[in-house]
């Protein structure tokens, strides 16, 4: 057969875990937690697993949960959103985006698409039969050069796609961000913007994000996608949401109701129990991760690794042109884990044409102390 993805090969993140797994190097490549959830929420899915809690939820997603989602976007984002109008709960922040994405996107259509970018995103544009229109963050700071994006808009642009806190810079956009959005996209009612925001909670020293859903104009033409395997530390529960007007929220949910239909339903009723119990796990992200941020950082300080350190995401980059600047980062990335035992991610994989001079890997900090201690051990001797 014809390929319908010729040029997608297997994901960065499966390859480079893999590779850790088999040379038995320290896993600060793909981004997952090596600690587990809170023991009440883990407790949770067997106490609803034997209460007969094991049929289809609804398609939109267990209301107790779409409460719970709709209570904190009041609280944090000052937003009122229906709980059942426009929230729908997703197997992952990956499906959501899939679905926004096939539900709007037309062949011939153009998504503007900001690089270095998560993975997922190119090949959902692609199966729409749309394209996508790749545009190069600025660096160092990763920020979005408002004049490209200005060109870049055509009469075929159906959607802009947001991703804050970034992966992998850790990059956030600010208000000032959104407004010149708003701005720029004002006389184009056709345009949509689709922001994932799965790392929402995780932003330091005091920082904010600046939610899509605290921007009127730009909420009013939104998907905005979240995950709770970020926020609860349970990404192999692949369980996400997402959030957008009425009228969004419906287009979406007829695909969501043929691609998956709805998420497990255990799984939705101890992330409702957990929400309801502990409001106060959100507030204490920032705090959690930035002491595993500052750990990480104080200790790569010591090495040849060059680095400012993540405003938010648990991703930090690192510029390792003092230690092989003969190697790209791919290569790098495959010497670090095989010669030092500790795997990283290239980030050339997440543009779609990679900077020539770009020295920088990234490494997941989302670790047990001693996991980072050791770690940064081993790559102090690099
Ligand atoms: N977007 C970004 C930027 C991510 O880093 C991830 C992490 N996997 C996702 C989406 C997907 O989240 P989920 O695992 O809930 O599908
Ligand atoms: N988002 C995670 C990362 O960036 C991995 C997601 C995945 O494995 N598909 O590392």
């Amino acid at each position: 057969i014809t390929s319908k993805l010729p040029s997608v090969g297997t994901t960065i993140f499966t390859t480079m875990s893999q590779l850790a797994m088999d040379t038995g190097a320290i896993n600060l490549s793909q981004g997952f937690p090596d600690f587990d959830a809170p023991e009440f929420l883990l407790a949770g899915v067997g106490r609803h697993v034997l209460a007969g809690q094991n049929q289809y939820a609804p398609m939109t997603g267990l209301p107790a949960l779409r409460e719970q989602v709709a209570m904190k976007v009041q609280s944090l984002y000052g937003r009122t959103v229906s709980a059942q109008d426009e929230v729908t709960i997703t197997p992952g922040a990956t499906q959501a985006i899939f679905c926004a994405i096939q539900a709007t996107v037309r062949p011939g259509d153009e998504v503007i698409i900001f690089d270095p970018c998560y993975d997922s995103y190119e090949p959902s544009v692609q199966l729409a039969g749309g394209t996508a229109v790749h545009l190069p963050l600025q660096l160092p700071d990763f920020a979005i050069d408002w004049q490209r994006l200005a060109d870049a808009l055509s009469p075929r642009t159906r959607l802009v796609i947001l991703n804050s806190p970034h992966n992998p810079s850790g990059a956030l956009l600010s208000r000032v961000d959104l407004d010149r959005l708003a701005a720029l996209l004002r006389d184009r009612e056709d345009v949509l913007v689709l922001s994932d925001e799965v790392y929402e909670h995780l932003v330091f020293d005091g920082r904010e994000h600046f939610s899509v859903l605290r921007h009127d104009e730009l909420y009013a033409r939104a998907f905005v996608v979240s995950s709770f395997g970020k926020t609860y530390h349970v990404t192999g529960w692949k369980t996400g949401y997402l959030i957008a007007p009425p009228m969004l929220t419906a287009e979406m949910r007829k695909v969501h109701q043929y691609v998956s239909f709805t998420a497990v339903t255990p799984l939705q009723w101890a992330l409702a129990d957990y929400m309801t119990a502990h409001p106060e796990h959100v507030s204490e992200l920032p705090g959690f991760y930035q002491a595993k941020r500052d750990l990480f950082c104080e200790r790569l300080a010591q090495s040849r690794f060059r680095f400012t350190p993540a405003a938010g995401t648990y991703f930090q980059l690192a510029d390792y042109s003092e230690i092989r600047p003969d190697l790209d980062d791919v290569a790098m990335a495959q010497w670090l884990t095989r010669e030092h035992g500790v795997a990283c991610i290239p980030i050339s994989v997440f543009y779609q044409v990679p900077p020539s001079d770009v020295r920088l890997v990234r490494f997941c900090f989302a670790k047990r102390e001693e996991t980072l201690m050791l770690a940064t051990e081993k790559l102090r001797d690099v």
